[in-house]
């Protein structure tokens, strides 16, 4: 059988390995970089790290004892992925600088046609869609935006040819990533406009390097890693607790996250500005304890005017201030709605995923879509945590879909299709688990235009394993080829 997995990211890297580990040996990952990394290759920016403790944040077949602190920076998550890659031989499956533009699926032979931006294609039985729901960087709509005159660039694709040491900057957002940037770069720059729409709730991050006695502990009294991750575990599922019942834990972490916030915020003009004005959990709760410090900085100023257009010389506010500036970087976050769009994905009868998601993406637990057999998404739709590692949840899609490939083979089919029933209902029940949590509580990129939470999951990592843990084929539909249906007197197609 062979496998095609759009993506080199955590999970293309851990859907090759997998699918390796049992005997697939023909999975091809496309990668339209020019190397593994995903997520972890494209943002650079100043202060990139994952505020997910390394601990959790990394395959659990592939521990390390030697993680250096608590949340690791960017480029000790990248070198651990391309370690594990090589440790598991799978960086030679990875085919860098093949974007992938369409994947089209034929009925009759049950196949899919994979085609990458440089005009070729290839086939495979089954496909793995591994782009994740943070690959495509959102500039804003503001009126006049190419207009400035000055150099702009977007976090996620950092332009570290452009020194900043003495220049007027303006920031546009204030999530999670520049949250850990704007820490790092208000030290350099003369001045600093940090353009914010929305306040934060904030929970403190101290990240300094683990003493070389906690180190030694990690690396030579076994089992302690182990607890560690355990115990990492049960605090990110208290952390989704929180948002989960806004009422009470919610409450009481919101409480937690005001005492920090007034004792970091000794300014009461940034304090005000800075509060936020939503349940605490709706948006994603930030941990850092060097941010809102650096917003009582001299060179820095928060703005919350709205921005009503851009003018060569920079942002103009709806007060009909124009911000001079020499550099615009755009902390706008991603196209999460997208998911793997612009690509083109048509599955049975020529039909294609954009319309079947017209109302908003939804998948069989993330996973499967009625009418696009032996396609599988990874960090699909209802997949998001805001109290996780989205490596556990990775690794339960992945050994759930290796599963599927399973029981293709062991069936003698060509394919398997989840039932629509099956998905109609699932996709019912989780979004009936938003009702009364924070995340309705408020617009984010969690939700879309009409207020339908697509990207998390509305659960615990702990639900979420169980329910990927074991396939149950009668959620499934068969597909045989044409001339299998023929020779056993069948019509083309499921069975
Ligand atoms: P984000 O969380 O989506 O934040 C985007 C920011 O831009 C928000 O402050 C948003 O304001 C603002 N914004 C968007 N459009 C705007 C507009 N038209 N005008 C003005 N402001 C606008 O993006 P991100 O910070 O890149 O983070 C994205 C996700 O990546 C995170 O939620 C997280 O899942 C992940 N991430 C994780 C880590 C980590 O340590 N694990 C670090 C970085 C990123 P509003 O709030 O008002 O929308």
């Amino acid at each position: 059988m062979r496998v095609i997995v759009v993506g080199a990211g955590f999970g293309g890297i851990g859907t090759a390995i997998e699918l390796h580990r049992h005997g697939f040996t023909e999975v091809t990952v496309l990668e339209a970089a020019s190397g593994l990394g995903g997520t972890w290759r494209y943002n650079t920016y100043p202060g990139a790290a994952c505020d997910v403790p390394s601990h959790l944040y990394s395959f659990s077949y592939a521990q390390r004892r030697n993680w250096t602190r608590l949340c690791s920076p960017q480029d000790e998550i990248l070198r651990y992925l391309r370690e594990v890659a090589s440790d598991y031989q799978v960086d030679r499956c990875v085919l860098p600088n093949s974007k992938v533009v369409s994947c089209s699926w034929d009925d009759r032979r049950c196949v899919w046609t994979v085609r990458t931006e440089d005009g070729a294609s290839r086939e495979a039985e089954a496909i793995v869609l591994a782009t994740g729901q943070l690959n495509q960087p959102a500039l804003p709509r503001i009126e006049g935006l190419d207009s400035f005159a000055g150099h702009s660039f977007h976090s996620a694709r950092w332009d570290h040819d452009y020194d900043l040491r003495g220049k007027r900057v303006a920031v546009l957002g204030t999530g999670a990533s520049a949250v850990q940037f704007v820490p790092e770069i208000a030290t350099r720059v003369q001045r600093l406009s940090l353009f914010q729409r929305t306040g934060n709730w904030f929970l403190p991050r101290g990240n300094r390097a683990y003493p070389k006695l906690v180190r030694a502990l990690f690396q030579r009294v076994p089992r302690v890693q182990q607890l560690r991750r355990g115990f990492m575990f049960k605090y990110m599922e208290a952390l989704t607790a929180t948002i989960r019942h806004p009422s009470t834990y919610g409450r009481l972490a919101a409480l937690r996250s005001a005492l920090f916030m007034r004792w970091q915020l000794r300014d009461p003009e940034v304090r005000r500005k800075a509060w936020p004005g939503y349940t605490f959990g709706c948006k994603r709760v930030l941990f850092s304890s060097a941010y809102l410090r650096t917003l009582q900085r001299d060179n820095v100023a928060l703005v919350t005017d709205r921005i009503v257009r851009m003018d060569p010389a920079g942002p103009v506010t709806e007060d009909g201030r124009t911000h001079e500036v020499d550099c615009v970087i755009y902390g706008t976050g991603f196209k999460t709605n997208d998911f793997m769009f612009p690509m083109e994905v048509t599955g049975v009868g020529g039909h294609s995923l954009r319309e079947a998601w017209a109302g908003g993406a939804h998948a069989h637990l993330g996973i499967t879509v009625p009418g696009f057999p032996s396609m599988f998404i990874l960090y699909g739709p209802n997949t998001n945590t805001s109290g996780g590692s989205i490596i556990f949840f990775l690794e339960q899609q992945i050994g759930y879909l290796r599963q599927a490939l399973q029981h293709i083979q062991s069936s003698g089919a060509a394919a398997l299709d989840v039932r629509a029933d099956v998905e109609t209902a699932s996709d019912r029940e989780v979004q009936s688990r938003f009702e009364g949590t924070a995340w309705t509580m408020c617009d984010s990129w969690y939700r879309n235009q009409a207020g339908r939470v697509v990207a998390n999951w509305p659960g615990y990592m702990s639900e979420y394993r169980d329910r990927t843990r074991t396939l149950d084929p009668t959620e499934f539909q068969l597909y045989y080829r044409a001339e299998e249906s023929e020779r056993q007197g069948e019509p083309a197609g499921a069975v």
